[in-house]
């Protein structure tokens, strides 16, 4: 078996795994540098999978995070549909699916997450589909043939944002959510509500409350069967919910993982020659009152930066501030700081029109904002949160009061 020798091994080719290659060339990183990644597309941005691209209004050549030439022009060696089978960290060196081995100096895992499978029977049928590569997704715009009804299954962000582009695609949609509302993981209710009244003011079926007891169909699927009996006629299943950390290969290398791979605020794994960043990292968050996994573009580009300090011998806290975005129909939710474990509610302006801003207290102090098509209040929120501001509630429940100046208003 061959073995290389390569100064940083990078594991994944997802979205943090090419933001720590293009980081280290850009702050002039001259050693070697391997990119395994087990998809076989050159690293792509996943957000548009399940919003423009999915409802076709973006082309495949835009998904990429840089072109073809760009990996061979910085010498960054990119091994596709290759996966990392096995991780010695005495001997510093990984194994490939190839059957070649590659020892490193530096090994910063950003495995990502792979989806969780829907539970029941029929999962497997032929029509059922998840999303989280652009493979998935490829696969559900071949099957979703015009007059397709569609069975979204979960309803958080992905669920509501495949529904969104298949109603503008013109199909008969039904959602489906286990829980009493959609988005609970990650909001509140009252933006919850504000959803599921977009989603049915658009044409699809929102059930609540409601469990899925199995797939049906002979040889593809014809519908999903609820617990309650009653089968909803569909075509096309797609299933969204959730995803499970890719720590495997850690866990095998002895690393501690708890939901995900446990790193410190520097991104560092128990061994100090490897790092985990990205969807997969278990990480203490400034943000957050434990530690936890973030599964967004933020998480990855940020992380990504700290791991690169590390090698770099500059090292530098992971302490960005979370936000993330999501777009369905004509509306942009985004999300500024973690709303977790808030005690208080304060809403600007009404969610029964847009834009209006949702802001999240514990304590007195702003933790978080979810701003419906209000840039204005995301770009100021962020930077209230980002300064733990304790602002007056009078002033930030005034939708004519601009956030930007209660950072220069006295509490
Ligand atoms: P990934 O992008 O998952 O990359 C990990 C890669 O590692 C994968 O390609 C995987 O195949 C590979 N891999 C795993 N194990 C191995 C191994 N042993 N050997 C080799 N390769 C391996 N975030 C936002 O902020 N805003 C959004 O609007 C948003 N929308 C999204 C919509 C969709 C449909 C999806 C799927 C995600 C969305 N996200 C969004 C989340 C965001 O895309 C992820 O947080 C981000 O991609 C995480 O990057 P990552 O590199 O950690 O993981």
């Amino acid at each position: 078996m061959a073995t290389v020798e390569r100064d940083v091994l990078i594991v994944g080719a997802g979205h943090a795994a090419a933001m720590a290659a293009v980081g280290l060339r850009q702050k002039g990183f001259a050693g070697s540098i391997a990119m395994v990644g087990e998809e076989a597309a050159l690293p792509y941005e996943r957000p548009p999978l399940s919003k423009a691209y999915l409802a076709g209004t973006l082309e495949a050549q835009r998904l990429y995070l840089r072109k073809a030439e760009f990996w061979q022009e910085r010498a960054i060696d990119v091994r596709l549909s290759t996966r990392v089978t096995g991780l010695d960290p005495q001997a510093r060196t990984a194994t490939l699916s190839t059957g070649e081995a590659i020892r490193y100096t530096w090994c910063i895992l950003a495995t990502g997450g792979r989806v969780r499978p829907l539970p029941c029977p029929g999962a497997v049928l032929p029509g059922v589909h998840y999303l989280r590569t652009l493979e998935d997704v490829d696969g559900i715009r071949a099957s979703l043939k015009p007059g397709a009804r569609l069975a979204v299954i979960g309803g958080g962000y992905i669920g509501l944002e495949v529904a969104a582009s298949a109603r503008k695609l013109g199909h008969e949609v039904t959602l489906i959510e286990a829980l009493d509302r959609v988005l609970a993981r990650v909001t509140s209710p009252v933006v919850s509500r504000f959803f599921e009244a977009k989603h049915r003011a658009e044409g699809v079926d929102v059930r609540l409350n409601t469990a899925v007891a199995a797939i049906v169909g002979e040889t593809a699927v014809t519908g999903v069967q609820l617990g309650s009996g009653e089968v909803i006629p569909a075509d096309v299943v797609v299933v969204g919910i959730g995803i499970l950390p890719n720590s495997e290969l850690a866990q095998e290398a002895g690393l501690p993982c708890d939901n995900g791979i446990v790193v410190d605020e520097f991104c560092r794994t128990a061994d100090p020659a490897i790092l985990a960043i990205g969807d997969v990292a278990r990480h203490p968050n400034r943000f957050a009152p434990g530690a936890l996994r973030l599964e967004s573009v933020q998480n990855a580009v940020d992380q990504a930066k700290t791991a690169v300090g590390v090698i770099l011998g500059t090292p530098e806290p992971y302490a960005d501030l979370p936000w993330f975005w999501s777009d369905q129909y004509d509306i942009k939710l985004q999300t500024a700081g973690l709303a977790i474990d808030y005690d208080e509610i304060v809403v600007r302006g009404s969610p029964e029109a847009t834009p209006f801003s949702v802001c999240y207290l514990r304590g007195g102090k702003l933790i978080a904002l979810d701003c419906i098509n209000s840039i204005k209040d995301f770009m100021a929120g962020k930077k209230l949160v980002a300064a733990g501001l304790e602002p007056d509630r009078t002033l930030l429940c005034d939708p004519d009061h601009a956030l930007k100046d209660l950072m220069t208003t006295p509490a």
